[in-house]
């Protein structure tokens, strides 16, 4: 697992080295843009703390908590609209109190650190200056300076860089034998994380949605409404379809630990995958949105013919069409378009409407490029 992190050597070696020397903290913040590789930092962390072999990513152990179905590893990521509610952190306190369900420690990866507010923070401070001994909690998030001070002092913080671009598709190519091409385009669909734009490259419903939102996007400026409101069902039908594969994985694993979980357990195990379900939802809403951006932005690249690479290689001809007559002023308005429609689906407005909206505002756009 710790070779997997080969952007972050120094990290890896530091955690490694404090796992193997017994003296992991009761809480670390790891702080540092989107696809530097926290959040698998913190798995392999888990991995290390709970595989007899040193995180050697074969184990059953290692492999649970990379799919992310170790009962004793929970991933936290805020459910109200942009921060930690109290009542989350409640729950969240309640948990960590419990024993290990299975092995003896327990380890608390909490997403959007820098979303606690000094509510959400005070109700969660005494946890995490003094949780108890089989408990290690690992905060994540973006900038050091949005997250609560009294946090930060509860925290041993650690800084993660984002891996230069290059060095991303070249790792990608390396691990799934892809061409740099397709690479960077599972990059651009996948907001530059690694693991997942790796997941990308090898899930054929993601690559399809990929292609349905690329498709919509070539034929918009001709589409009627009707047309419109169709393709964005199209689309979030594409989102969806992933979600299959997923359900199948699901019911496998509670078929497989139904005696041993008891009702109690089966149930609090459907919950999570009921949970893991949403938020692969919602990521590939996320990554369908990346998609209409980047290929936004490589039209913009186009049209100022900047040199620069683009992410989606395999329509260069389509985007040169547009690249022709768009201005930088109207790139700018359909990208702020995007942004409009991730702001939205993150208020929980419908996804439907989200992307209906958007798709009518880059179609005037595209209509009338000036
Ligand atoms: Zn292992």
């Amino acid at each position: 697992m710790w070779d997997e992190l080969v952007g972050q050597r120094q990290v890896a070696d530091y955690l490694a080295a404090a796992v193997r020397r017994g003296v992991v903290s009761h809480a670390y913040l790891f702080v540092g843009p989107t696809g530097a590789g926290k959040k698998s930092a913190a798995r392999a962390l888990a991995c290390a703390i709970l595989c007899d072999d040193e995180a050697c990513g074969a184990c059953a152990t290692c492999k649970r908590v990379r799919r992310g179905s170790h009962p004793d590893v929970r991933v936290v990521t805020p459910e109200g609209a942009a921060t930690y509610m109290v009542e989350q952190i409640r729950e969240i306190i309640h948990d960590v109190n419990l024993s290990p369900v299975e092995a003896d420690r327990k380890i608390y990866i909490i997403e959007g650190a820098d979303t606690f507010n000094e509510g959400s923070a005070n109700a969660f401070l005494k946890t995490l200056e003094e949780p108890p001994d089989d408990v290690v909690i690992v905060l994540l998030a973006t900038t050091l300076e949005a997250v609560v001070p009294t946090i930060v002092s509860r925290c041993q913080v650690l800084r993660f860089r984002r891996m230069a671009p290059e060095q991303a598709v070249r790792l990608l190519m390396e691990h799934t034998g892809a061409q740099d091409t397709e690479a960077l385009a599972a990059l651009a669909a996948t907001g530059g994380v690694l693991p997942r734009a790796r997941e990308f490259l090898n899930s054929p419903p993601r690559r399809e949605a990929r292609e349905r939102m690329l498709a919509t996007l070539k034929d918009l400026d001709v589409l009627d409404e009707h047309d419109v409101l169709v393709a964005a069902r199209t689309l979030l039908a594409a989102v969806k379809a992933p979600l299959d594969e997923i359900k199948a994985t699901q019911a496998e694993e509670v078929l497989e630990h139904k005696e041993f979980l008891g009702a109690k357990g089966t149930k609090a195990l459907e919950e999570r995958h009921k949970r893991q379900l949403t938020a692969r939802e919602r990521e590939g809403l996320s990554e369908v949105l990346n998609i209409a951006e980047s290929w936004l932005r490589d039209c913009l690249v186009l049209s100022q013919d900047a040199g620069d690479l683009v992410a989606n290689h395999d329509v260069a001809d389509a985007m040169e069409e547009i690249a022709a007559v768009i201005t930088p002023a109207a790139a700018t308005r359909a990208l702020a378009a995007v942004k409009e429609a991730r702001r939205r689906v993150s208020y929980n407005v419908s996804p439907q409407l989200a992307v209906e909206a958007m798709l009518f505002d880059i179609q005037e756009v595209l209509r009338c490029p000036r």
